[in-house]
């Protein structure tokens, strides 16, 4: 299972709006892929488009053979989405709700209806909770029975919307692992603001910044993109103002002295820096200038 899927000059122009997507060209193969950029980047219009659920201004998406626009009723057979604002039917319990979308996604049989609801209860980790209304899940509770509505016809692609928004970091994990294992057997597309969502897990990546693809490739090699150009060091706090390029500040922490500086930068930024062992987030602040620290 899983499929490619490819995506070609795809560009989205809002009504009055400046452009969403421009030019995106981008393949994804089987296994989990992160859609990684900051807020406004354009993520959720690409997914949306890719789920069929709004047209591209020009360009085109293939599933495999199937393209959208022509072939959206096949499409939406292989395909699970979960958008980023799912709506929950909060009165109803876990199961219920599952009941109900299976139902909607055209499972006749009620035997065969529950036991596939049972199952995938237990895939996300709530078949504790399946007699439970939605409305007292957590956050992560509600993530995990979006997935699980999204795995009903056991698609072989899913789009997953940034899921991870608003999940404690313990969540965040469960989460995470819960994904990386569906990705195992099929196409999983995530996406994400958060670094750290997609740092262990993911076999292909791609960045996206104003509309644009700034990045698309493995994890490693874009890491390599800031092999020494990442600087860590103390800084007076009346010297921070002298700091040059601030955008590409990984990480600023107050200490008794002044600042802990964690920053990208071709050169030593400051007086006293030394070169650090660069992560996934310096190689995102270098592509798109914006950390996913507050
Ligand atoms: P992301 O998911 O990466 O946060 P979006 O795809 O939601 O990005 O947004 C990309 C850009 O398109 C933003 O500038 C946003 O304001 C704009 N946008 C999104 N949806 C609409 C819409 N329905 N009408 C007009 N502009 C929109």
């Amino acid at each position: 299972m899983g499929m490619e899927i490819k995506i070609t000059a795809l560009s989205k122009r809002y009504a009055k709006e400046r452009i969403a997507l421009h030019d995106i060209n981008l393949t994804i193969g089987k296994g989990l892929f992160g859609l990684l950029g900051p807020n406004g980047a354009g993520k959720s219009t690409l997914m949306q488009i890719m789920a069929t659920v709004m047209s591209p201004t020009s360009g085109q998406v293939e599933y495999g053979a199937y393209r959208i626009g022509k072939d959206n009723h096949q499409i939406r057979q292989l395909l699970g989405y979960m958008p980023q604002k799912l709506g929950l039917y909060e009165k109803l319990t876990g199961e219920e709700f599952l009941n109900y979308i299976a139902l909607l996604k055209g499972m006749k049989d009620p035997v065969a209806r529950r036991l596939k609801v049972r199952e995938l209860l237990e895939k996300v980790n709530l078949g504790d909770k399946a007699k439970r209304k939605i409305k007292t899940y957590s956050g992560g509770m509600k993530q995990r029975i979006g997935i699980a509505q999204a795995l009903i016809g056991d698609p072989q692609v899913m789009i997953v919307d940034e899921p991870t928004a608003g999940l404690d970091p313990k969540e965040r994990i469960r989460f995470r692992d819960l994904l990386e294992e569906l990705g195992l057997e099929r196409t999983i597309l995530l996406s994400t603001h958060i670094v750290a969502d997609i740092e262990t897990s993911c076999s292909g990546l791609a960045v996206m910044n104003q509309g644009e693809l700034v990045y698309q490739g493995t994890i490693p090699r874009l890491i390599e993109k800031v092999n020494g150009k990442v600087w860590t060091g103390q800084i007076h706090a009346e010297d921070v103002h002298t700091l040059v390029h601030k955008s590409s500040i990984v990480s600023r922490r107050r200490t008794a002295e002044g600042y802990d500086i964690r920053m990208v930068a071709d050169s030593a930024p400051f007086h006293g820096a030394v070169l650090a062992q660069p992560g996934l987030e310096d190689a995102y602040i270098l592509l798109t200038g914006s950390g996913s620290h507050a």
